[in-house]
């Protein structure tokens, strides 16, 4: 099974090609949009039984971002490669992240300048290889007499930002008098507006991302399931060699054997570490973000702010009518799966924000959701033998021959899964002489939906196809060439290409595909991840959950105790995010 499932690039699952589509300067009636035929809990059912029977190269245990490069990178390298999430691939710090692809403005204090230069041309690789993902932004950083930043501090910033661009930026920044800033801003706090800048950065759908790059990984060869959860891991000898996995789905247990392990659980790290002894307890930071409707919070574009309450720098960035307003940053020594937004999280966001668009007022109320994960703060306390250290992120291989990828940004993953594979290559020579020379075309390949130069062209193919405006923005933005697959379930099933919920341009496709190509297994995968209704609609799409679940139990053959209990889930999901409530009544942001 292994050896036809991985051996080579071309022997991962059958691709089908579809027709109907422009771009990339390909005929399109030729070769336009390559779409994997099934990615559903079928294939995971046959990864999860092809991983445990034979061994394989490299078991990848976490599907966050760091993960997902590693198990693409390795793929790509024909290593046989199997990759594991205890939840939904990005369910962890991955699907909660600030939605930038920075150029690293903010490492500018701490003079690491190379980190910077590397991290923008990683910020060019990723608008090229998913530029449906990814994409350009204007930020503007309005500054106030007393603010954190000062006037010249920041004008010292953005020249050196621009420069470590190689003026690679979409357009090199520009400062801003208090007038430009009225009118970009009507809303900000006039009192003490001094001006600002505005600068180029860019934005990125961080949990379809991961997936995309989950999807790239299992084109390759890789075998991936999420819902599969590394209990302890085998070792003989002194070495690891594989791990025991519960199946979170039917709960039964399984042996993965593999050469080489790769710890990339991120927050969750510290625990195998700690089993194994390899190292000492790390610090985590915990950071919030809050969603709020774009309209009341009043910003017109993206801004870059830093606290009137404390001198941080936030963002404020819109998404599809939200406002994603943070981070409030803390220490934090729960465990991950337990991080949830506070309710002194909470008010110091709005405070925050009220301080600079004092029309809003914002109050909890308005709080449409909270994102909340933990980073790991690298210190020097996290040796032994660091093999690389860069700002936040760390390769370390234990004495048990566990690698360990910790830390750093979505916007540097590839590099740091670039390395992370060359440690693994270098294990694997070590063990049975194999040569593995050569690296993997990361930085050309398109992502899965990534063969769109023009996404305008594929707005407008939407269009003719009878999609809406607003719609067909929402799914070029979300499945770039792979759009016409969903408009195609849209127009086999007209029910589908109904809305999901009023007001909200996704539409009932998009669940469908996702259960189909994109592997997801439950309500929250689809709401959370998929769509982003979870996040979007004022009551996270409740109106229309029991349309939402019948259209997942009939696609995935859930009797009525499951759909109950993914009901059940799902609602509990909306409670633990909303935890903050209770406790606000003493506080007035
Ligand atoms: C609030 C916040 C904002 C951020 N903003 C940005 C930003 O704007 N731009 C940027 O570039 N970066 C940003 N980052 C950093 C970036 O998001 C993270 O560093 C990155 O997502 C970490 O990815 P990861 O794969 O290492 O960890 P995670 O995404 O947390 O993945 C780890 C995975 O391991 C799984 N796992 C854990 N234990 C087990 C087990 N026993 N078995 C199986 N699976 C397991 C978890 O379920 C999880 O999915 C931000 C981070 C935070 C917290």
């Amino acid at each position: 099974m292994w050896s036809v499932g991985l051996s080579s690039h071309h022997r991962g699952p059958v691709k089908q090609v579809a027709a109907g589509y422009h771009h990339c300067g390909r005929d399109s009636h030729e070769l336009d949009a390559i779409v994997e035929p099934s990615f559903s809990y079928k294939t995971r059912s046959a990864n999860l039984g092809a991983m445990t029977t034979e061994p394989v190269d490299l078991l990848v245990v976490g599907a966050g971002i760091t993960g997902a490069g590693v198990a693409r990178d390795a793929a790509m390298r024909r290593i046989r490669t199997v990759i594991v999430d205890r939840g939904d691939f990005g369910s962890g710090s991955s699907s909660r992240s600030s939605r930038l692809v920075h150029g690293g403005l903010r490492y500018l204090e701490h003079g690491h300048f190379r980190w910077i230069f590397k991290a923008n041309r990683e910020r060019r690789i990723l608008l090229r290889i998913a530029p449906h993902l990814v994409w350009p932004g204007r930020f503007v950083f309005p500054v106030h007499e007393g603010g954190g930043l000062g006037w010249r501090r920041l004008v010292a910033g953005l020249w050196i930002y621009d420069i470590l661009a190689v003026f690679s930026h979409a357009r090199r920044h520009r400062m801003m008098s208090r007038r430009a800033m009225r009118r970009a801003e009507p809303r900000l706090r006039s009192r003490g507006l001094k001006g600002g800048a505005s600068y180029y950065d860019a934005q990125c759908d961080d949990a379809r991302l991961t997936l995309a790059t989950i999807r790239s990984a299992h084109q390759h060869g890789a075998l991936a399931a999420n819902y599969v959860q590394v209990d302890r891991l085998e070792i003989a000898d002194g070495q690891v060699r594989g791990a025991r996995v519960t199946d979170l789905v039917t709960g039964t247990t399984h042996t993965i054997h593999s050469h080489v392990v790769v710890d990339a659980t991120g927050a969750s790290s510290r625990g195998k570490r700690d089993e194994l002894g390899d190292g000492s307890a790390p610090r985590f930071t915990k950071s919030v973000y809050i969603a709020v409707p774009q309209q009341r919070l009043g910003n017109q574009g993206a801004l870059t702010i830093t606290s009137p309450v404390d001198g941080r720098v936030m963002f404020i960035a819109p998404w599809e009518g939200v406002s994603y307003i943070g981070p409030a940053d803390s220490a934090c020594r729960t465990p991950a799966e337990e991080t949830q937004a506070s309710s002194a999280d909470i008010v110091y966001l709005l405070r925050s924000a009220n301080a600079l668009f004092p029309d809003a007022r914002l109050t909890p109320e308005d709080v449409l959701a909270t994102r909340a994960s933990l980073h790991p703060v690298i210190t020097e306390a996290w040796r032994p033998g660091p093999l690389s250290l860069s700002p936040e992120h760390l390769l370390v291989e234990g004495p048990s021959g566990l690698v360990s990828t910790v830390g750093g940004e979505l916007a540097t993953y590839r590099t740091r899964a670039a390395e992370t594979v060359d440690l693994v290559a270098e294990r694997l020579h070590r063990q049975d002489g194999r040569s593995l020379a050569g690296m993997a075309d990361t930085d050309v390949e398109p992502l899965p939906g990534g063969e769109a130069h023009d996404l305008e062209v594929l707005i407008q193919e939407a269009e003719r196809d009878g999609v809406s405006r607003p719609t067909a923005e929402h799914l070029v933005r979300a499945y770039g060439s792979e759009t016409p697959a969903v408009v195609r379930l849209a127009q086999s099933n007209p029910d589908l290409a109904d809305h999901i919920v009023p007001d909200h341009p996704a539409i009932r496709a998009e669940l469908v595909h996702a259960m189909r190509r994109e592997m997801a297994l439950t309500l929250g995968d689809l709401l959370m991840r998929r769509t982003h209704l979870f996040y979007e609609t004022p009551d996270h799409a409740q109106s229309a959950i029991s349309l939402i679940t019948r259209i997942a139990g009939s696609e995935m053959e859930w009797d009525s105790e499951r759909r109950s209990a993914e009901l059940a889930a799902y609602l509990n999901e909306i409670d633990l995010n909303l935890t903050f409530r209770t406790g606000l009544e003493s506080q007035d942001p």
